[in-house]
């Protein structure tokens, strides 16, 4: 089915969000896990900074390695409508009403069009199967894991472990036993990457977070013109897209001295990461960002500025 030019819901970012810097709209681009996120999933520290965002309408994309399905609970919870990408770039949502764009992706699933880079979710099991039996390495990935084993072994609920298990385009396992540089060389071999996140290794396609985010700031820039990009990450998976963006800012973790090296112009936030961080770092940029007189924590909405897209 041929889709519109534009999206029916569009009805333009509102003016306080495109006059808001001179070098055109703000955009944030976020981590979830050990950025916007604390070590127990929580993120009340981080509320003043995305109220401010959210007053200002600039857009907060979630750029995660978590699926489709917890990224869709955790923006219902803060009240998120913004493009997101989930899986480390396995796909890229955009919900309708968001960008006046014709977008050239045949996929549309629960109110977004879907731009997918990712591998078919049943290729990586055979995938990982094939580099375990080739490197003798023992594995156990989620699709082995019940929801209460997940639950257990990430510190989550019982509901969120069952979100964590819906993936489509990266699983998540970990080592029993052998050597892991054989298991990452013969995953290798299968055209297939290998990348480590806090708790897990992972196994995914040639996706990158960095490509959908590369793909994204483009779309930003066709449908409203010259953008600001502020990034924030805390992880070796987060570099590439951190490159990309105008403002890379780094959240403090065990591997943030490895993100700083990646990214040489990046700056690292005060604070140990998480909510907390995030919140300080977000509203020192808008600081930094919105034109004098604008404090973002005083910013106030009209009712005529209010976004037009749903929450998907
Ligand atoms: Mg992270």
């Amino acid at each position: 089915m041929p889709f519109p030019a534009k999206t029916p819901a569009f009805r333009g970012y509102p003016a306080k969000a495109l006059c808001l810097n001179y070098k055109g709209m703000l955009i944030f681009i976020t981590d979830l896990d050990g950025t916007l996120l604390g070590a127990d999933y929580s993120y009340d520290a981080a509320l003043p900074a995305l109220d401010a965002l959210k007053r200002l309408h600039i857009p907060l994309v979630l750029c995660t390695s978590k699926t489709c399905a917890e990224v869709k609970a955790f923006r219902r919870q803060i009240g998120n409508r913004d493009p997101f990408i989930v899986e480390n770039g396995g796909a890229l949502y955009i919900p309708e009403g968001c960008l006046p764009l014709e977008l050239n992706s045949p996929i549309r699933r629960g109110g977004c069009t879907v731009i997918e880079l990712g591998h078919a979710y049943p290729e990586l099991i055979r995938s990982l199967h094939q580099a375990s039996n080739e490197s003798g390495c023992a594995v156990r990935g989620f699709h082995q894991m019940s929801v209460e084993e997940i639950s257990l072994a990430c510190g989550m609920t019982p509901e969120a472990a069952r979100l964590a298990k819906i993936r489509e385009y990266d699983e998540p396992f970990e080592i029993l036993s052998g050597d892991p540089r054989r298991l990452i060389s013969a995953i290798e071999k299968l055209k297939k990457r290998c990348t480590r996140g806090g708790r897990f290794y992972h196994i995914l396609g040639a996706n990158d977070k960095s490509h959908c985010v590369n793909l994204l700031i483009h779309y930003y820039q066709r449908a409203i013109g010259p953008v600001t990009t502020i990034g924030l990450g805390d992880g070796p998976n987060d570099a590439g897209f951190l490159k990309l963006v105008n403002v890379p800012l780094v959240m403090k973790s065990s591997a943030s001295e490895e993100v700083l090296a990646a990214v040489p112009h990046a700056q690292l936030c005060p604070g140990n990461g998480g909510p907390a961080s995030w919140n300080a770092a977000v509203l020192s940029a808008l600081a930094k960002h919105l034109p004098a007189g604008q404090p973002a924590a005083e910013m106030t909405d009209s009712p005529s500025n209010t976004s037009t897209a749903a929450v998907v």
